[in-house]
């Protein structure tokens, strides 16, 4: 067994990955957690879709619902034209090609197992011979850019953080996977060590053909790592566009005020728009209407009666917003 990259099945204008209508409810009735409800969109090939949102929004839990590693209330999960579950693509299969890497580095891995374990443990699971595994193991450890003789038989605790989550990255390579799905993966680094991090990935994503979705709190993170940006406020999409276009224009008031929130390095440049105000989003409670309507400078008397629909502002930015308007091309 080689392990070979799984081919391209329906061409580049098929979506890599489609969530459609994908809803997570714990709790039962009077008491509902509503962590994420009724979230669609799609991560093209080759494409970096950011997540973006404040903690609560449901970002994390997407990401756990797409991986199978929690159960969804209702929706579906589509990978390059298949449905992943029974009588479609097998979640086994689905996992190969998809992987995960997360915040903390050293919970990721095993304490007993050195690096070289660790990366190579899915390869011979997966039928590759310790010759081969070896291999592939230099190979990735080189490829993250951790000298293979100085790593390989080092164990997690001798590492630093940044050095951790390299091998995180080298392990989610290991069995040559299509879409690696990044869930704060710099949040717990030092800055200068995140820099480095996040230039590694996108170097990654160009040497392995892969696509990205990274979730993060962070809006400079995204914006620098993301081709396109999806903004999640209490289980649901509250704008995605393409990067530059979302950051330039944001037409949701939420994307708005997170926008205005970040600081600014440049005075010529400092937003006039009200920053974030009131309490954070609570899943337990949501709002009725629109649900940032509580926090909104813009509110109106229909925001509370109502949900809006996804509004198109251009071919490729929608927000969920009644004041966001179509754009004329
Ligand atoms: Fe604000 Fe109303 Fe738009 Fe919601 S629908 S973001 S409350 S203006």
């Amino acid at each position: 067994m080689t392990l070979a990259p799984i081919p391209d099945r329906g061409g580049p204008a098929q979506p890599l990955l489609l969530v459609k209508d994908l809803s997570k409810h714990f709790g039962k009735s009077g008491s509902v957690v509503r962590a994420v409800d009724g979230v669609s969109f799609a991560i093209r090939k080759g494409e970096t879709l950011g997540i973006v949102g404040e903690s609560g929004c449901g970002k994390s839990t997407t990401s756990r619902l797409i991986m199978g590693l929690i159960d969804p209330t209702a929706g579906e999960v589509i990978f390059d034209g298949e449905h992943v579950g029974p009588g479609g693509l097998s979640v086994a299969e689905f996992r190969r090609q998809v992987q995960m890497v997360f915040q903390d580095s050293y919970a990721s891995l095993n304490p007993r197992l050195t690096i070289s374990e660790s990366i190579g443990f899915a390869p011979r699971v997966h039928g590759l011979s310790r010759e081969a595994t070896n291999a592939r193991v230099r190979d990735l450890l080189a490829a993250v850019g951790l000298e293979p003789d100085q790593f390989a038989q080092r164990y997690p605790h001798e590492l630093s953080g940044g050095q951790r989550q390299r091998v995180n990255i080298a392990r989610a390579l290991a069995l040559r996977p299509r879409l690696i799905i990044l869930d704060e993966p710099v949040s717990a680094l030092d800055k200068s060590v995140e820099a480095q991090v996040l230039n590694l990935l996108v170097d990654l994503k160009a040497e392995f053909g892969l696509s990205y979705l990274f979730i993060s709190h962070d809006l400079n993170v995204v914006q620098y790592i993301s081709d396109r940006v999806l903004v999640m406020y209490l289980g649901r999409v509250a704008e995605i566009g393409p990067v530059d276009d979302l950051y330039a224009h944001p037409s949701h008031p939420y994307t708005r005020a997170l926008l205005a929130s970040r600081p600014s390095m440049d005075p010529d440049h400092r937003r006039t728009t009200p920053p974030l105000t009131g309490d954070p989003p609570n899943p337990v409670n949501v709002p009725s209407g629109c649900r940032f309507h509580p926090r909104c400078a813009q509110v109106m008397p229909k925001c509370s009666a109502a949900e809006p629909e996804m509004v198109k502002i251009n071919a490729d930015h929608q927000a969920a917003c009644f004041l966001a308007e179509t754009v004329p091309a």
